[in-house]
């Protein structure tokens, strides 16, 4: 009876496991077998059984067919050093790369951001009635942006055009919202390019923004990205 705490996979730590294509190969044998005595079993049950078999087949060697496509992407990365030898990529292998590395490169590579250079989303000068909420939509009547000229020296983040309202401490599995936090609907806003893009040239340039489910301004730290599950403002 294998124990459950036993790891299969070939790795830094069980270099004697299997790797990953071999063993979704052997399944697949396996797999085949058993199917072809089910089948001479005529009872409906037995055609069922034997009918999902060949559905699970056909997944491992899809899932099959996905790592050799991971095994030619990582062979133009280099050779394969085995279990103990340095990885390819992750941790540990040259070239790493964080997200905070890469935020930090552009960082520096992009002049400091001018606030000073604002405008209105409709084009004219910031002045104090562009705050007035339209009722029937509850948005403002214009919002600030940073100009095109500020927002045409570069961007510290990718221009995202899109947002979700997951509210505080969300449910995530990963990067995906699994269920809204405190005060989150989970619906998604699209913004016009302007604000996307001053997002983009400043991360920090906005303390709130609108989620069109609720009609209303609310906390940034309550909107996240889709593309990477963080949190606007950061
Ligand atoms: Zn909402």
């Amino acid at each position: 009876m294998p124990s459950d705490n036993v790891p299969l996979l070939m790795s830094a730590t069980n270099p004697n496991g299997w790797r990953l294509e071999e063993l979704l190969s052997q399944l697949c044998v396996e797999l085949e077998a058993k199917t072809a005595l089910l089948v001479q079993d005529a009872r409906p049950v037995a055609q069922g059984v034997a009918g999902n078999n060949r559905v699970i087949w056909r997944l491992l060697h899809d899932a099959r067919l996905r790592q050799l496509s991971s095994l030619a992407a990582l062979r133009q990365v280099g050779p394969d050093q085995g279990p103990t030898g340095t990885p390819r990529v992750g941790p540990g292998s040259e070239g790493f790369l964080t997200k905070a590395d890469i935020e930090r490169d552009l960082a520096e590579k992009t002049p400091p951001v001018d606030r000073s250079a604002r405008v209105l989303t409709d084009g004219r000068p910031v002045t104090d009635d562009h705050r007035e909420i339209n009722p029937a939509t509850g948005q403002q009547k214009a919002y600030v942006v940073l100009t095109a000229e500020e927002r045409a020296k570069g961007f510290v983040r990718p221009v995202r055009r899109t947002y979700i309202h997951a509210g505080l401490n969300p449910t995530m599995n990963g990067i995906f919202l699994i269920k809204p936090g405190e005060h989150g609907c989970g619906a998604r806003t699209t913004m016009g390019e302007a604000l996307a893009e001053t997002y983009a040239r400043d991360p920090y340039f906005y303390s709130g923004t609108f989620c069109s489910s609720c009609k209303e301004h609310r906390p940034l730290e309550e909107f996240i990205w889709p593309d990477d599950g963080t949190v606007l403002g950061t």
